[in-house]
């Protein structure tokens, strides 16, 4: 499948192309004919699924016909949020009309309002906002709806956490009747459906689940495979799968170095983040995945505990990690704050061990798939869960760094220092 074979005209497909983005995501896949047909969506997906270009690429098509926006007038209204939200989708509106001329601009709070009420004047064909600073600018009469055409709530789920709902509802009331309504969404919760309800009309629903649900909200599972293989066969389910933004552990600085570079060359823009880069080379890195100008970053435990890393859709456990405890540190990098995150891991013979123990650490049993084409010639025997309790850990005694291997603190920085001599709490149960 392709951008063009749902009916996106040259002018858009040109601009994603060139960002990179090579095929629908499937929420992508959904939404944009319903979109493109004039229809109301309703959609849920998680994080990082391409919501924005979900409901803004076909919204573009739409507005190239018709008449350009009068004074003060919008011809499509994204509400979300927050001022960084905002921001990064107006960023990507000016990224998908490099070669359209729609006009676009984003308004929000905490900053001044004459700019944006200069910007307003001539009018605009997207407007994205913050919901209160768009009530200052029409009750300044800076900005009015009778032009309006479009309406997207993005992040509806968070926008009704933060409290909005009075404003939205406000700002509903000012909208023409007569109008397309798209509602995005990470989870359909009770209260967006309610939301909804007076907001769609006879929707388009959309839900992308991931692929199986259980109660926890990390899906987890593990391919094995042989250690040979473990490149080609990441390469195989990114694409495969269609995953943008990835986050993999791996045990060394030369594996990640090395791992970084192999899916480089496959297409699959990468990079590696370990011990010897700096806080803010880590830093860089992890907002190029955010921004999505890298599609996968790699790393070893230190390096991911020095950044503020959350809400990434897919955690890879390229290696298994030797302390059975940073399996649920690695993988808690997904799945929070309601959605749902994907956490697999490539295992090999040699890793029987470290398996067990994670699943011992875990108390389950971790479901696995084989890939055709991958399936190992060195087995991975099937385990079995060792359920007698964990023991309250010994200090450990200090041993000789291995060469290439992360060491296991640092001086100063500002990572947690390990917890070898502390004893070992609890197993944490993800239910
Ligand atoms: P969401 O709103 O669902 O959380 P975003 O729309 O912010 O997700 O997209 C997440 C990241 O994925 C962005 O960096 C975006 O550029 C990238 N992206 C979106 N669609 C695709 C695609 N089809 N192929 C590759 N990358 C994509
Ligand atoms: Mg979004």
């Amino acid at each position: 499948m392709t951008f063009a074979s749902l009916k996106l005209n040259k002018n858009l497909t040109r601009a994603v192309s060139e960002l990179g983005f090579e095929k629908p995501s499937p929420i992508q896949a959904q939404a944009i004919p319903a979109v493109l047909e004039g229809k109301d969506v309703m959609a849920a997906a998680q994080t990082g699924t391409g919501k924005t270009a979900a409901f803004m690429l076909p919204l573009l098509q739409r507005l190239e016909d018709g008449k350009k926006p009068g004074n003060n007038q919008v011809r499509a209204l994204i509400l979300t949020p927050t001022r960084e939200l905002a921001d990064q989708i107006n960023q990507n509106t000016e990224q998908y009309t490099k070669y359209t001329n729609h006009t676009h601009c984003v308004v929000y709070g905490g900053v001044s309002i004459n700019p944006q009420m200069r910007r307003l004047t001539k009018g605009q064909d997207v407007l994205v906002a913050t919901p209160g600073r768009l009530l200052d600018l029409f009750s300044k009469n800076a900005v009015s709806f009778k032009q309006l055409e479009v309406v997207v709530l993005d992040e509806a789920d968070r926008m009704l956490d933060m409290g909005f709902i009075h404003d939205i509802r406000k700002i509903l009331a000012l909208l023409p009747a007569k109008r397309q309504s798209l509602l995005f969404s990470a989870t359909f919760a009770d209260k967006v459906k309610q939301l909804a309800r007076t907001f769609v009309r006879e929707p388009v629903e959309i839900t992308i689940s991931p692929k199986v649900t259980t109660a926890t909200s990390v899906e987890q599972w593990i391919h094995p495979v042989d250690k040979k293989k473990k490149s080609a066969l990441l390469a195989h389910l990114i694409k495969k799968e269609n995953w943008f933004q990835l986050l993999v552990f791996v045990r060394t600085k030369h594996g990640a170095n090395r791992l970084a570079n192999s899916l480089s060359k496959k297409g699959i823009e990468s990079l590696a983040i370990h011990g010897n880069k700096s806080q803010a080379a880590r830093m860089k890195a992890l907002a190029a995945l955010k921004a999505g100008k890298i599609q996968v970053l790699v790393a070893t435990d230190i390096a991911a505990r020095g950044i503020d890393i959350e809400e990434l859709p897919v955690v890879v456990n390229y290696d298994l990690p030797h302390v059975a405890e940073d399996y649920v540190h690695r993988i808690g990098r997904t799945g929070r704050a309601q959605a749902k995150g994907v956490a697999f891991s490539l295992v090999c013979a040699d890793e029987f061990k470290e398996l067990c123990a994670i699943e011992r650490w875990i108390k389950k049993l971790l479901p696995r798939e084989l890939v055709e084409g991958f399936v190992p010639t060195h087995k991975v025997p099937l385990s079995k869960l060792d359920t007698r309790p964990l023991q309250p850990k010994k200090p450990k005694k200090p041993r000789k760094p291995k060469a290439n291997y992360e060491p296991r603190a640092k001086k100063g920085g500002n990572m947690s220092p390990r917890r070898a001599n502390k004893p070992r709490a609890k197993p944490k149960t993800r239910s």
